[in-house]
């Protein structure tokens, strides 16, 4: 595939696709990181999740104990959450 064929596919913004071609699959040797920041109450918290240090990442195990300390101890229970992740695109009919 050289990126160049023409595609019969639909239109989703400014790219044309194959519906159901291809699939998203997250690559673990790459890690993850999460971003949490509260959101709860008016005015809104805005108390962002410490970096793990270390080795440890801010994965979503790291994040989620986070998140539960955080609302034991405020009662905030409303969370915006960002993930960075590498995933490779692979045919959908290919097993994982
Ligand atoms: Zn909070």
């Amino acid at each position: 595939m050289t990126g160049r064929e023409p595609y019969a596919g639909r239109h989703r913004g400014q790219y044309v696709v194959q519906p159901q071609s291809w699939r998203p699959h997250p690559v673990p040797a790459e890690g993850v990181d999460v971003t949490v920041i509260c959101v709860s109450g008016h005015p809104e918290c805005g108390v962002r999740m410490p970096d793990a240090g270390g080795p440890a990442e801010n994965d979503h195990e790291y994040a989620g104990d986070w998140m539960t300390y955080h609302l034991v101890t405020t009662g905030h229970a409303l969370y915006s959450r960002t993930v960075h992740d590498t995933v490779q695109l692979r045919p959908r009919n290919t097993a994982a």
